[in-house]
Protein backbone atom coordinates (compact mmCIF):
# COMPACT_ATOMS: atom_id res chain seq x y z
CA UNK A 1 0.00 0.00 0.00
CA UNK A 2 1.44 3.49 -0.96
CA UNK A 3 2.24 5.96 1.59
CA UNK A 4 1.11 9.22 0.25
CA UNK A 5 -2.43 8.79 1.02
CA UNK A 6 -5.15 10.83 2.38
CA UNK A 7 -6.33 11.15 5.22
CA UNK A 8 -8.96 12.70 7.53
CA UNK A 9 -8.44 12.65 10.94
CA UNK A 10 -11.75 13.35 12.28
CA UNK A 11 -11.18 15.25 16.11
CA UNK A 12 -8.44 17.55 16.73
CA UNK A 13 -8.50 16.53 20.18
CA UNK A 14 -5.05 14.81 21.63
CA UNK A 15 -5.66 11.32 20.01
CA UNK A 16 -6.67 12.99 16.38
CA UNK A 17 -3.21 15.02 16.68
CA UNK A 18 -1.11 12.52 17.81
CA UNK A 19 -2.73 10.71 15.01
CA UNK A 20 -1.71 13.53 12.33
CA UNK A 21 1.75 13.44 13.74
CA UNK A 22 2.20 9.83 13.14
CA UNK A 23 0.32 9.44 10.00
CA UNK A 24 2.40 12.70 8.74
CA UNK A 25 5.72 10.89 8.85
CA UNK A 26 4.60 8.20 7.72
CA UNK A 27 4.18 10.01 4.24
CA UNK A 28 0.41 10.98 4.43
CA UNK A 29 -1.79 13.76 3.51
CA UNK A 30 -3.74 14.70 6.39
CA UNK A 31 -6.23 16.80 6.86
CA UNK A 32 -7.88 17.52 10.45
CA UNK A 33 -11.41 18.01 10.91
CA UNK A 34 -12.23 19.91 14.37
CA UNK A 35 -15.85 21.27 14.84
CA UNK A 36 -14.15 23.27 17.64
CA UNK A 37 -12.18 26.86 16.79
CA UNK A 38 -8.31 26.60 16.77
CA UNK A 39 -7.00 26.98 20.84
CA UNK A 40 -10.31 25.67 22.06
CA UNK A 41 -10.15 23.20 24.90
CA UNK A 42 -10.16 19.47 24.25
CA UNK A 43 -10.51 16.84 27.08
CA UNK A 44 -6.81 16.90 27.28
CA UNK A 45 -6.27 20.32 28.55
CA UNK A 46 -7.60 20.35 31.99
CA UNK A 47 -6.45 17.19 32.06
CA UNK A 48 -3.59 15.48 34.97
CA UNK A 49 -1.19 14.78 32.51
CA UNK A 50 -0.31 11.61 33.63
CA UNK A 51 2.07 9.56 31.31
CA UNK A 52 1.20 7.01 33.16
CA UNK A 53 2.58 2.86 32.79
CA UNK A 54 1.32 2.38 36.08
CA UNK A 55 -2.45 2.39 34.99
CA UNK A 56 -2.43 -1.14 34.39
CA UNK A 57 -5.57 -2.33 35.47
CA UNK A 58 -8.52 -1.51 33.64
CA UNK A 59 -11.47 0.52 34.70
CA UNK A 60 -13.42 -2.60 34.57
CA UNK A 61 -11.53 -4.30 37.05
CA UNK A 62 -12.49 -7.46 39.79
CA UNK A 63 -14.79 -5.65 42.15
CA UNK A 64 -15.40 -2.32 40.77
CA UNK A 65 -18.91 -3.16 40.58
CA UNK A 66 -19.56 -3.63 44.38
CA UNK A 67 -17.55 -0.84 44.91
CA UNK A 68 -19.21 1.50 42.14
CA UNK A 69 -22.52 0.73 44.36
CA UNK A 70 -21.31 1.65 47.30
CA UNK A 71 -19.69 4.91 46.08
CA UNK A 72 -23.02 5.89 44.50
CA UNK A 73 -24.67 5.81 47.74
CA UNK A 74 -22.08 8.38 48.90
CA UNK A 75 -22.04 12.23 47.76
CA UNK A 76 -18.52 12.19 49.13
CA UNK A 77 -17.66 9.91 46.23
CA UNK A 78 -15.69 9.97 43.46
CA UNK A 79 -17.82 8.08 41.58
CA UNK A 80 -21.80 9.09 40.02
CA UNK A 81 -24.27 7.65 37.70
CA UNK A 82 -27.05 10.07 37.09
CA UNK A 83 -29.62 7.61 37.69
CA UNK A 84 -31.78 7.89 33.72
CA UNK A 85 -33.66 5.31 31.48
CA UNK A 86 -30.91 5.60 28.99
CA UNK A 87 -30.90 2.16 26.85
CA UNK A 88 -27.11 2.73 25.83
CA UNK A 89 -26.28 3.61 29.69
CA UNK A 90 -27.58 0.49 30.57
CA UNK A 91 -26.39 -1.36 28.09
CA UNK A 92 -22.96 0.03 28.84
CA UNK A 93 -23.49 -0.89 32.08
CA UNK A 94 -24.15 -4.35 31.59
CA UNK A 95 -20.86 -4.66 29.61
CA UNK A 96 -19.05 -3.13 32.27
CA UNK A 97 -20.39 -5.59 34.90
CA UNK A 98 -19.28 -8.53 32.43
CA UNK A 99 -15.82 -7.14 32.63
CA UNK A 100 -14.75 -6.52 36.29
CA UNK A 101 -13.57 -10.12 36.34
CA UNK A 102 -9.97 -10.96 37.27
CA UNK A 103 -9.37 -13.14 33.69
CA UNK A 104 -10.36 -9.74 31.53
CA UNK A 105 -8.26 -7.61 34.38
CA UNK A 106 -4.97 -10.36 33.29
CA UNK A 107 -5.62 -10.31 29.72
CA UNK A 108 -5.65 -6.33 29.42
CA UNK A 109 -3.22 -5.77 32.20
CA UNK A 110 0.21 -6.78 29.68
CA UNK A 111 -1.81 -5.37 27.10
CA UNK A 112 -1.97 -1.63 28.67
CA UNK A 113 1.74 -2.11 29.75
CA UNK A 114 2.69 -2.69 26.63
CA UNK A 115 0.95 0.13 25.11
CA UNK A 116 1.37 2.55 28.01
CA UNK A 117 5.15 2.15 27.84
CA UNK A 118 5.80 2.24 24.26
CA UNK A 119 4.06 5.72 24.37
CA UNK A 120 6.17 7.21 27.42
CA UNK A 121 8.87 6.48 24.94
CA UNK A 122 7.53 7.86 22.12
CA UNK A 123 7.13 11.16 24.35
CA UNK A 124 10.25 11.08 25.25
CA UNK A 125 11.24 11.23 21.77
CA UNK A 126 9.10 14.24 20.95
CA UNK A 127 10.74 15.95 23.86
CA UNK A 128 13.61 15.61 22.38
CA UNK A 129 12.25 16.46 18.82
CA UNK A 130 10.49 20.01 20.22
CA UNK A 131 13.11 20.98 23.33
CA UNK A 132 10.70 19.38 25.41
CA UNK A 133 8.13 22.80 25.46
CA UNK A 134 5.60 20.83 27.04
CA UNK A 135 7.76 20.16 30.35
CA UNK A 136 7.78 16.44 30.39
CA UNK A 137 8.89 15.09 33.72
CA UNK A 138 9.81 11.40 34.45
CA UNK A 139 10.70 11.51 37.88
CA UNK A 140 7.59 8.82 38.13
CA UNK A 141 4.29 8.92 40.42
CA UNK A 142 3.81 8.14 44.05
CA UNK A 143 0.09 6.56 44.77
CA UNK A 144 -0.54 8.19 48.42
CA UNK A 145 -2.44 5.69 50.89
CA UNK A 146 -3.62 7.24 53.81
CA UNK A 147 -4.28 4.25 55.90
CA UNK A 148 -2.39 0.62 56.11
CA UNK A 149 -5.22 -0.94 55.05
CA UNK A 150 -4.95 0.74 51.12
CA UNK A 151 -1.66 0.59 51.65
CA UNK A 152 -2.11 -3.13 51.84
CA UNK A 153 -4.70 -3.64 49.18
CA UNK A 154 -2.53 -1.58 46.65
CA UNK A 155 0.49 -4.13 47.24
CA UNK A 156 -1.53 -6.75 47.14
CA UNK A 157 -3.20 -5.59 44.16
CA UNK A 158 -2.59 -2.82 41.36
CA UNK A 159 1.57 -3.29 42.58
CA UNK A 160 1.74 -7.04 42.26
CA UNK A 161 -0.43 -6.61 38.76
CA UNK A 162 2.40 -3.98 37.63
CA UNK A 163 5.45 -5.68 38.57
CA UNK A 164 4.29 -8.82 36.91
CA UNK A 165 3.87 -6.96 33.80
CA UNK A 166 6.88 -5.04 33.94
CA UNK A 167 5.91 -1.92 35.01
CA UNK A 168 8.35 -1.76 38.04
CA UNK A 169 6.07 -0.94 41.30
CA UNK A 170 7.24 -0.07 44.91
CA UNK A 171 6.17 -0.37 48.56
CA UNK A 172 7.28 2.89 50.70
CA UNK A 173 7.04 3.36 54.32
CA UNK A 174 5.80 6.87 55.17
CA UNK A 175 9.39 8.14 55.48
CA UNK A 176 10.56 6.61 52.33
CA UNK A 177 7.91 8.74 50.91
CA UNK A 178 8.64 11.85 52.46
CA UNK A 179 11.93 11.32 51.50
CA UNK A 180 10.92 11.24 48.22
CA UNK A 181 9.16 14.31 48.22
CA UNK A 182 10.24 16.34 51.13
CA UNK A 183 8.69 19.98 50.09
CA UNK A 184 5.59 19.16 51.45
CA UNK A 185 3.76 17.85 54.17
CA UNK A 186 1.91 14.59 53.90
CA UNK A 187 0.03 12.70 55.84
CA UNK A 188 -0.19 9.26 54.82
CA UNK A 189 0.49 5.78 55.84
CA UNK A 190 3.11 4.83 52.64
CA UNK A 191 2.60 4.91 48.96
CA UNK A 192 3.57 3.00 46.08
CA UNK A 193 6.17 4.56 43.77
CA UNK A 194 6.43 3.94 40.26
CA UNK A 195 9.75 5.09 38.50
CA UNK A 196 8.21 4.89 35.10
CA UNK A 197 5.69 7.16 35.09
CA UNK A 198 5.71 10.98 33.66
CA UNK A 199 3.46 13.64 33.59
CA UNK A 200 3.77 16.67 31.27
CA UNK A 201 1.89 19.84 30.77
CA UNK A 202 -1.33 19.44 28.16
CA UNK A 203 -2.19 23.28 27.98
CA UNK A 204 0.97 23.31 26.12
CA UNK A 205 1.50 20.26 24.42
CA UNK A 206 -1.58 21.10 22.52
CA UNK A 207 -0.60 23.88 21.09
CA UNK A 208 2.84 22.72 20.16
CA UNK A 209 1.51 19.33 18.56
CA UNK A 210 -0.02 21.87 16.01
CA UNK A 211 2.41 24.05 15.37
CA UNK A 212 4.36 20.86 14.66
CA UNK A 213 1.75 19.54 12.48
CA UNK A 214 1.19 23.04 10.50
CA UNK A 215 5.08 23.00 9.70
CA UNK A 216 4.63 19.40 8.85
CA UNK A 217 1.55 20.09 5.78
CA UNK A 218 -1.06 18.99 8.10
CA UNK A 219 -4.10 20.93 6.86
CA UNK A 220 -6.75 22.05 9.46
CA UNK A 221 -10.12 22.78 9.12
CA UNK A 222 -11.55 24.40 12.12
CA UNK A 223 -14.98 24.97 12.89
CA UNK A 224 -15.92 22.59 10.79
CA UNK A 225 -18.46 19.51 12.30
CA UNK A 226 -18.99 16.25 10.69
CA UNK A 227 -22.92 15.78 10.26
CA UNK A 228 -23.23 12.40 8.04
CA UNK A 229 -21.40 10.04 5.87
CA UNK A 230 -21.54 8.84 1.92
CA UNK A 231 -20.91 5.39 1.25
CA UNK A 232 -19.87 3.78 -1.88
CA UNK A 233 -19.82 -0.35 -1.63
CA UNK A 234 -19.43 -0.71 2.05
CA UNK A 235 -16.38 2.16 1.58
CA UNK A 236 -16.14 5.22 2.97
CA UNK A 237 -16.49 7.44 0.09
CA UNK A 238 -17.06 11.51 2.04
CA UNK A 239 -17.81 12.81 5.16
CA UNK A 240 -20.46 15.69 4.86
CA UNK A 241 -19.31 18.87 7.32
CA UNK A 242 -21.73 22.00 7.61
CA UNK A 243 -19.05 23.17 5.08
CA UNK A 244 -19.28 21.14 2.55
CA UNK A 245 -18.41 17.36 1.69
CA UNK A 246 -14.53 16.39 1.85
CA UNK A 247 -13.20 13.12 0.44
CA UNK A 248 -9.83 11.26 1.63
CA UNK A 249 -8.64 7.58 0.69
CA UNK A 250 -9.05 6.65 4.31
CA UNK A 251 -10.49 8.54 7.71
CA UNK A 252 -9.75 8.11 11.29
CA UNK A 253 -12.52 8.39 13.91
CA UNK A 254 -10.87 10.40 16.92
CA UNK A 255 -14.08 12.57 18.15
CA UNK A 256 -13.31 11.12 21.95
CA UNK A 257 -16.63 10.37 23.50
CA UNK A 258 -18.53 11.66 20.53
CA UNK A 259 -17.71 8.70 18.79
CA UNK A 260 -20.77 7.01 18.92
CA UNK A 261 -22.82 10.02 17.54
CA UNK A 262 -20.55 10.67 14.71
CA UNK A 263 -20.90 7.27 13.20
CA UNK A 264 -24.78 7.31 13.45
CA UNK A 265 -25.82 5.75 10.60
CA UNK A 266 -22.99 3.69 9.63
CA UNK A 267 -24.68 0.35 10.99
CA UNK A 268 -21.78 0.70 13.79
CA UNK A 269 -22.34 -0.58 17.53
CA UNK A 270 -19.44 1.46 19.82
CA UNK A 271 -20.85 1.60 23.20
CA UNK A 272 -19.07 4.87 25.63
CA UNK A 273 -19.75 6.55 28.08
CA UNK A 274 -18.84 10.56 28.54
CA UNK A 275 -17.16 9.97 31.68
CA UNK A 276 -17.16 13.63 33.06
CA UNK A 277 -13.82 14.83 34.84
CA UNK A 278 -13.18 17.94 37.07
CA UNK A 279 -9.77 19.79 37.73
CA UNK A 280 -8.42 23.03 39.70
CA UNK A 281 -5.15 24.60 38.91
CA UNK A 282 -3.64 26.45 41.61
CA UNK A 283 -2.16 29.61 39.84
CA UNK A 284 0.86 29.80 43.57
CA UNK A 285 0.74 26.73 45.39
CA UNK A 286 2.01 26.41 48.68
CA UNK A 287 4.66 23.51 47.75
CA UNK A 288 6.59 22.21 44.79
CA UNK A 289 6.20 19.36 43.86
CA UNK A 290 8.67 17.05 41.54
CA UNK A 291 6.55 13.80 40.88
CA UNK A 292 2.58 13.25 40.58
CA UNK A 293 0.43 12.01 42.88
CA UNK A 294 -2.60 10.29 43.74
CA UNK A 295 -4.48 10.57 46.36
CA UNK A 296 -5.97 6.52 46.15
CA UNK A 297 -8.56 6.98 48.75
CA UNK A 298 -10.12 9.86 47.09
CA UNK A 299 -8.93 9.06 43.52
CA UNK A 300 -8.09 12.51 43.22
CA UNK A 301 -4.55 12.97 40.75
CA UNK A 302 -2.36 15.71 41.77
CA UNK A 303 0.17 17.12 39.41
CA UNK A 304 2.59 19.86 39.08
CA UNK A 305 2.80 21.65 35.69
CA UNK A 306 5.59 24.53 36.17
CA UNK A 307 4.84 27.17 38.38
CA UNK A 308 0.91 25.51 38.71
CA UNK A 309 -0.16 22.45 40.71
CA UNK A 310 -3.30 21.01 39.52
CA UNK A 311 -6.28 18.82 41.19
CA UNK A 312 -8.40 16.61 39.34
CA UNK A 313 -10.43 13.61 39.53
CA UNK A 314 -14.20 12.21 40.22
CA UNK A 315 -16.08 10.42 36.99
CA UNK A 316 -19.51 11.20 36.82
CA UNK A 317 -21.42 9.32 34.59
CA UNK A 318 -24.37 12.33 33.21
CA UNK A 319 -24.17 12.22 29.47
CA UNK A 320 -22.70 15.35 27.87
CA UNK A 321 -24.46 17.45 30.69
CA UNK A 322 -22.13 20.66 31.45
CA UNK A 323 -23.42 21.24 34.80
CA UNK A 324 -20.74 21.59 37.03
CA UNK A 325 -21.73 19.97 40.73
CA UNK A 326 -20.21 21.57 43.06
CA UNK A 327 -20.00 18.86 45.89
CA UNK A 328 -17.79 16.97 43.45
CA UNK A 329 -15.51 19.84 43.36
CA UNK A 330 -15.81 19.63 47.10
CA UNK A 331 -14.11 16.49 47.22
CA UNK A 332 -11.53 16.92 45.84
CA UNK A 333 -10.51 20.33 47.69
CA UNK A 334 -11.46 17.90 51.01
CA UNK A 335 -8.82 15.33 49.61
CA UNK A 336 -6.12 17.72 49.44
CA UNK A 337 -6.74 18.77 53.13
CA UNK A 338 -7.17 15.48 54.00
CA UNK A 339 -3.20 14.31 52.78
CA UNK A 340 -1.81 17.77 52.75
CA UNK A 341 -2.13 19.20 56.00
CA UNK A 342 -0.97 22.64 55.53
CA UNK A 343 -3.78 23.18 52.89
CA UNK A 344 -6.90 25.14 53.61
CA UNK A 345 -10.38 25.33 51.66
CA UNK A 346 -9.04 29.31 51.17
CA UNK A 347 -6.47 28.11 48.99
CA UNK A 348 -8.80 27.26 46.12
CA UNK A 349 -11.10 30.13 46.59
CA UNK A 350 -11.81 31.70 43.20
CA UNK A 351 -10.19 28.95 41.64
CA UNK A 352 -11.97 28.20 38.25
CA UNK A 353 -13.21 24.53 37.53
CA UNK A 354 -12.60 22.75 34.12
CA UNK A 355 -14.31 19.72 33.37
CA UNK A 356 -14.13 17.27 30.37
CA UNK A 357 -15.58 13.90 28.95
CA UNK A 358 -13.29 10.99 29.07
CA UNK A 359 -14.42 8.65 26.17
CA UNK A 360 -15.15 5.43 28.37
CA UNK A 361 -15.40 2.28 26.80
CA UNK A 362 -17.24 -0.56 28.83
CA UNK A 363 -13.91 -2.97 29.28
CA UNK A 364 -11.19 -0.06 29.62
CA UNK A 365 -9.78 -0.35 26.44
CA UNK A 366 -9.07 1.63 23.93
CA UNK A 367 -10.89 1.51 20.33
CA UNK A 368 -8.22 0.89 17.49
CA UNK A 369 -8.32 -0.78 14.29
CA UNK A 370 -10.70 -1.16 10.86
CA UNK A 371 -14.31 -1.31 11.95
CA UNK A 372 -15.12 -4.58 8.89
CA UNK A 373 -18.29 -2.85 7.75
CA UNK A 374 -16.10 -0.02 6.54
CA UNK A 375 -12.58 -0.61 5.79
CA UNK A 376 -11.13 2.54 5.08
CA UNK A 377 -12.55 4.03 8.52
CA UNK A 378 -10.14 3.72 11.64
CA UNK A 379 -10.85 4.08 14.98
CA UNK A 380 -9.25 5.75 16.77
CA UNK A 381 -11.19 6.98 20.30
CA UNK A 382 -12.50 5.40 23.89
CA UNK A 383 -9.23 5.88 25.86
CA UNK A 384 -10.78 6.66 29.12
CA UNK A 385 -8.67 7.76 32.05
CA UNK A 386 -5.33 7.14 29.41
CA UNK A 387 -5.85 9.55 26.31
CA UNK A 388 -3.24 11.44 27.09
CA UNK A 389 -0.71 8.50 27.35
CA UNK A 390 -2.17 6.47 24.75
CA UNK A 391 -2.18 9.24 22.40
CA UNK A 392 1.29 8.72 20.63
CA UNK A 393 1.08 5.34 20.75
CA UNK A 394 -2.52 5.37 19.13
CA UNK A 395 -1.36 7.41 16.34
CA UNK A 396 1.83 4.99 15.57
CA UNK A 397 -0.80 1.76 15.34
CA UNK A 398 -3.16 4.07 13.36
CA UNK A 399 -0.22 4.74 10.80
CA UNK A 400 0.93 1.13 10.57
CA UNK A 401 -2.73 0.23 9.63
CA UNK A 402 -3.20 2.67 6.96
CA UNK A 403 0.18 2.30 5.23
CA UNK A 404 0.02 -1.62 5.10
CA UNK A 405 2.91 -2.44 7.78
CA UNK A 406 2.15 -5.18 10.62
CA UNK A 407 1.03 -3.62 13.66
CA UNK A 408 3.56 -3.81 16.37
CA UNK A 409 1.39 -4.43 19.16
CA UNK A 410 -1.46 -6.97 18.84
CA UNK A 411 -5.05 -4.98 17.91
CA UNK A 412 -7.29 -8.67 19.28
CA UNK A 413 -8.33 -6.79 22.26
CA UNK A 414 -9.15 -2.89 21.01
CA UNK A 415 -10.52 -4.26 17.75
CA UNK A 416 -13.58 -1.85 17.34
CA UNK A 417 -16.61 -4.19 16.18
CA UNK A 418 -16.08 -6.59 19.74
CA UNK A 419 -19.38 -5.61 21.01
CA UNK A 420 -20.72 -5.34 17.50
C1 LIG B 1 -10.11 15.34 34.94
C2 LIG B 1 -9.43 14.52 33.90
C3 LIG B 1 -8.12 14.12 34.11
C4 LIG B 1 -7.47 13.31 33.17
N1 LIG B 1 -6.17 12.99 33.38
C5 LIG B 1 -5.52 12.20 32.47
C6 LIG B 1 -4.15 11.88 32.66
O1 LIG B 1 -3.54 12.32 33.61
N2 LIG B 1 -3.55 11.08 31.75
C7 LIG B 1 -4.20 10.57 30.67
O2 LIG B 1 -3.62 9.80 29.91
N3 LIG B 1 -5.51 10.90 30.44
C8 LIG B 1 -6.17 11.70 31.32
N4 LIG B 1 -7.47 12.03 31.13
C9 LIG B 1 -8.17 11.46 29.96
C10 LIG B 1 -7.80 12.21 28.69
O3 LIG B 1 -7.86 13.59 28.92
C11 LIG B 1 -8.75 11.80 27.57
O4 LIG B 1 -8.78 10.39 27.45
C12 LIG B 1 -8.28 12.37 26.25
O5 LIG B 1 -8.05 13.75 26.34
C13 LIG B 1 -9.30 12.07 25.16
O6 LIG B 1 -8.80 12.61 23.97
P1 LIG B 1 -9.57 12.45 22.61
O7 LIG B 1 -8.76 13.15 21.58
O8 LIG B 1 -9.91 11.03 22.39
O9 LIG B 1 -10.97 13.18 22.83
P2 LIG B 1 -11.33 14.74 22.92
O10 LIG B 1 -10.30 15.52 23.58
O11 LIG B 1 -12.71 14.81 23.46
O12 LIG B 1 -11.31 15.18 21.40
C14 LIG B 1 -12.34 14.85 20.52
C15 LIG B 1 -12.50 16.02 19.57
O13 LIG B 1 -13.45 15.67 18.57
C16 LIG B 1 -14.21 16.81 18.27
N5 LIG B 1 -15.47 16.40 17.66
C17 LIG B 1 -16.48 15.71 18.23
N6 LIG B 1 -17.47 15.49 17.36
C18 LIG B 1 -17.07 16.06 16.19
C19 LIG B 1 -17.66 16.17 14.90
N7 LIG B 1 -18.88 15.68 14.64
N8 LIG B 1 -16.98 16.82 13.92
C20 LIG B 1 -15.74 17.34 14.16
N9 LIG B 1 -15.14 17.28 15.37
C21 LIG B 1 -15.79 16.63 16.38
C22 LIG B 1 -14.42 17.49 19.61
O14 LIG B 1 -14.74 18.85 19.47
C23 LIG B 1 -13.07 17.26 20.28
O15 LIG B 1 -12.20 18.34 20.09
C24 LIG B 1 -8.16 12.87 32.01
C25 LIG B 1 -9.45 13.31 31.78
C26 LIG B 1 -10.09 14.12 32.70
C27 LIG B 1 -11.49 14.59 32.42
Amino acid sequence: MSSSRSVIVIGGGIVGLCTAHSLARAGCAVTVVERNAEGADSCAHGSAGYVSPSHVAPLSAPGMVWQGLKWMTSSRSPFYIQPRLDADLIRWGWLFARHCTPAHRDRAAPVLARLCLEARALFVALAAETGNSFALRTEGLLSLCQTQECLDHEEHGLARLANTVGVEARVLDAQQTAALEPGVRMQVAGSVYFPIDAHLTPRQLVPDLIALLQRAGVVFRWGTAITGWRTEGGRIAAVATDRGELQADDYVLATGSWAPDTVRGLGIRLPMQPGKGYSLTLERPRFRLTKSLILTERRVAVTPMGERLRFGGTMELSGHDGRVRPERLEQIVAAAQAYFPDFTAADFAGVQPWFGYRPVSPDGLPYVGRFARHPNLVAACGHAMLGVTLAPVTGELVAEILTGRAPSIDLTLLNPDRFA
